[in-house]
């Protein structure tokens, strides 16, 4: 496996207490595949992504537990500078806002000539044609032209290219993409996202992608990790989850995405708001907001089960969702 994270959990402190951002959460993703990690902001994606990449800000956030195996090695035991020398060269990481992710004072051409400089000691002419290939590579148009460019000269989506192009310089295993197309409008999000998923199957990259929208992820990724209050909730092969999701909240982001195959149905939104993290809901923390929710769910916190070969739900009434996506399913097909 090329990453494995197991039972990792992140807390802050805040001026009104200890908030558990991220509270036990483990998953995996092999070289090759693609694992999304979706949930509503302040489900703890964002800073799991950040503790498994050493980029956690140390305060206010603090790992209290957990692994993070990056090829059998746990880099939360590693001293600062080899931690450093493994997130410059082996991991990397494409952010939501890449005007603020690129120095908007240096030519992108530059910028990107400086990683095989610094990174691989290339000479200043060889480093520029690198650079100038691989925004090529990003279908940067008149790449050589646009080289000069500064970040702000170039459109949204275009950015976000030269982005994935500055992760891909130093040819990475994994790569941690945080919302990468959130900023962009639908037809160039989904450029971006085959981009990105063309060169993650061409460098047999591991890739995460970590997302609040269902939508963007159906046709990209292998397998999914919900999140919901910090934790895991379900897990499971993209196309099982889509067919029959074992869990409440899984049904309900479901049920909130358009699809070709429901037209003429009404979208059904998820009831309520996330819960506040300083004052997490007992038992299970999504009970407040699920229909499906009895006295034991207020009560006892569902471990994660596991509900089939590669699946996982943290619901008491797993069996009977499954029984019930099933049956939907029989009736939908007679
Ligand atoms: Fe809903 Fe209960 Fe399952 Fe939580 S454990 S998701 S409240 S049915």
């Amino acid at each position: 496996m090329l990453l494995e994270v197991r039972d990792l959990r992140v807390e802050f402190a805040t001026r009104d207490g200890v908030v558990r951002a991220v509270d036990g959460v483990s998953y995996a993703v092999d070289a090759g595949e693609t694992l999304a990690v979706l949930g509503e902001s302040g489900s703890g994606k964002s800073v799991a992504a950040q503790a498994v990449m050493g980029i956690l800000e140390t305060p206010p956030g603090r790992i209290t537990s957990g692994e993070v195996r990056f090829q059998g090695r746990d880099l939360l035991t590693l001293g600062a500078e080899e931690r450093r020398r493994v997130r410059g060269e082996r991991m990397a990481m494409i952010f939501q806002d890449a005007l603020s992710a690129l120095n908007p004072v240096l030519p992108v051409g530059y910028q990107l000539a400086e990683m095989y400089r610094v990174h691989r000691g290339a000479p200043r002419r060889e480093a520029r044609e690198r650079a100038v290939e691989l925004m090529d590579r990003v279908r940067i148009p008149a790449a050589r032209e646009r080289a000069g460019d500064y970040p702000h000269q170039f459109s949204g989506g275009m950015r976000q290219r030269i982005m994935i192009a500055m992760a891909l310089a130093l040819e990475p295993e994994l790569i941690i993409a945080d919302e990468p197309t959130t900023a962009l409008d639908v037809t160039v999000q989904a450029q971006v996202m085959d981009l990105l998923d063309e060169l993650r199957r061409e460098y047999r990259m591991g890739l995460i992608l970590i997302t609040h929208d269902l939508g963007v992820v159906a046709d990209v990724a292998d397998r999914i990790a919900v999140m919901y209050a910090g934790r895991v909730v379900e897990h499971a092969p993209v196309r099982r989850l889509f067919a029959a999701p074992a869990h409440p909240y899984t049904r309900g982001l479901l049920a909130s995405i358009p699809r070709l195959d429901r037209r003429g149905r009404e979208l059904a939104a998820i009831r309520g708001l996330p819960p506040n993290l300083l004052s997490v809901p007992s038992g299970c923390p999504f009970h407040p907001r699920c229909p499906l929710a009895r006295a034991v769910c207020r009560a006892e916190r569902p471990p994660l089960h596991p509900v089939a070969e590669g699946r996982s739900s943290a619901c008491h009434f797993w069996k009977e969702i499954l029984g019930d996506g099933d049956h939907h399913d029989r009736r939908a097909h007679r």
